[in-house]
This record gives C-alpha cells, sequence and structure tokens, in this order.
C-alpha cells in the first residue's frame, strides 16, 4: 500500500467513526437539482434546492437574503430543511438572525468553530430559540436529498493558526454524474489537505473558496477539480476580492467565471438526464 492510499484509508477510518447520514425533504427523482447564488454583497449566501426541498448554505451579512428568499421560493413555502453556516464569520452569518424570524430551519449544520463576538452571540441565541436542530459537520457526513448527495468533504472545530476562514464546512454536491464544489471561505491549506487525503473533488461547478481570495483557488487544486464554471460570491469590499491572481488561475485552467457583483443573482441547474 502506497503512501497515498495509507492516508486516505485512515482518512476515511476517521471520518465513518463519527460521520452521520441524514436523509432530507421528499424530492421526486424527476426534480432538477437548481443552484442559486445570490447578490448579497460582500459575503456568502446559496441556495440548492430540489422540488419542494431546500437548503441555504449560508445567510451574507444582513438581510438581503430576505428578499433572495422571497423570490426563489413559493410565497407559501415558509420552510428551509437545512441551513448550513460553513463557518462563523460576519457575511457568512448574520442574514441567518432573519432567516430565523421568518423561516421554518429544521436543521442547522456547522463547523463548530466559536467567534466569541455579539454578533455572533446574537446568532447563536437566534439559532437556538428556532429549536432547529444544530448537528457539527464531520467530514464523511453525508446529506441525501433523494438521489442527490452533498457529502462533507472538511469541517475544524478548531483551524490550525485559528484562521476561523479553515474552519469552513467544504462539501461536493452529486446528483446524477453531475457535481459541484461548495469551498465555504477555506484557502490552500484546506485544498493542500483535501489533496493529499486524495479525496475525489472532481467538479462541474465551483463554488470558489473565500470570495477569490488570492490564498485560495491554487493550480494543483483546480487541476484536481477541473471545474467548467467557477462561481465567485463578491461584493463591494477593501480586500481585494476577487484576486487578480485567483482569477488568473481560473483563466489559465479555461474556466468560465461568473460573478455575484457583475452578473447578480447566479442560477445553475443540474437537469435529470431525459
Ligand atoms: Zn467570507
Amino acid at each position: 500500500m502506497n503512501r497515498r492510499m495509507k492516508k486516505r484509508l485512515l482518512f476515511i477510518a476517521a471520518a465513518a467513526s463519527i460521520s452521520t447520514a441524514l436523509w432530507i425533504g421528499r424530492a421526486h427523482r424527476q426534480d432538477d437539482v437548481v443552484m442559486r447564488f445570490f447578490d448579497i454583497g460582500q459575503g456568502d449566501a446559496a441556495m440548492i434546492s430540489r422540488g419542494r426541498t431546500q437548503v441555504l448554505i449560508d445567510a451574507g451579512p444582513d438581510r438581503a437574503v430576505l428578499g433572495k428568499l422571497g423570490r426563489a421560493m413559493p410565497f407559501f413555502d415558509r420552510h428551509i430543511d437545512l441551513a448550513v453556516l460553513t463557518h462563523p464569520h460576519a457575511d457568512h452569518f448574520v442574514g441567518f438572525i432573519g432567516v430565523f424570524e421568518r423561516y421554518q430551519v429544521d436543521r442547522l449544520l456547522v463547523s463548530g468553530a466559536d467567534n466569541g463576538s455579539p454578533d455572533y452571540r446574537a446568532f447563536a441565541a437566534a439559532a437556538k430559540a428556532e429549536g432547529a436542530e444544530i448537528i457539527r459537520a464531520n467530514p464523511g457526513d453525508k446529506i441525501e436529498i433523494g438521489d442527490a448527495t452533498i457529502e462533507v468533504l472538511w469541517a475544524s472545530p478548531r483551524p490550525q493558526h485559528g484562521d476561523l476562514n479553515d474552519a469552513s464546512v467544504v462539501f461536493r454536491l452529486q446528483a446524477g454524474g453531475q457535481a459541484a464544489l461548495f469551498m465555504g471561505d477555506a484557502g490552500e491549506n484546506i485544498e493542500r489537505a483535501l489533496l493529499a487525503a486524495g479525496i475525489q473533488l472532481q467538479a462541474q461547478i465551483l463554488k470558489v473558496g473565500h470570495h477569490g481570495s488570492r490564498t485560495a483557488t491554487g493550480a494543483d487544486f483546480l487541476a484536481a477539480v477541473r471545474p467548467e464554471e467557477a462561481i465567485v460570491s463578491v461584493g463591494k469590499n477593501t480586500y481585494g476580492h476577487p484576486s487578480f491572481s485567483a482569477l488568473e488561475r481560473l483563466k489559465a485552467a479555461g474556466v468560465r467565471i461568473r460573478r455575484t457583483d457583475r452578473d447578480g443573482d447566479i442560477t445553475v441547474k443540474f437537469r435529470r438526464p431525459p
């Protein structure tokens, strides 16, 4: 057994001992898997839906997400099957406070990392008041929406060097032979760890890590993912997102780039094969 295989087996064994499986909603086989990446300014808010099953991944920095959900979901539907907070930074979690007020959220998947700020405490209190089942994500966790699967590839309650971006819940959505990789704000450290573990990363759609920061979306990583389309969730900011270097790496890999700051809300569909 070579070293790479050994590492991979160790990784899987560690994950298998603690991973969970969840079945959510009642999707029909013929329902398309629809991904929406909302233009909510600088931050992340995206939704995966299939039939009447809805998964909200992050909720942006403010209440802007509520208008987006109101338009994306039927007016009578006030139900979110699963919310995912990738990591506890304000541009990802503050919007959830309004979401908890307006929608019934069944489950909340978190990295387990904490951010002691007053804003985060308000979020945690709202989550508790909502009564959502709070689940700590572990690599290997699987969430099934009919025959579509979300597999958690990474999540860390205690990221190295205390960098909360690297706590991010990273997952791969697979449906009918197509895949999308959601990176949260994970950077190159996590990309390297995923590559070293030999995990299947290939995905047609890449939700680019950390708003296109220069410290994410490495060339080796892109060579493993081989995306056709990259989505950058970004707004006006002072961090230099998206970075010239990350965009250049995407262009060099022949990837089509779509950005919420230029293209507005972005919708991607995985259609059922006929
Ligand atoms: Zn962010």
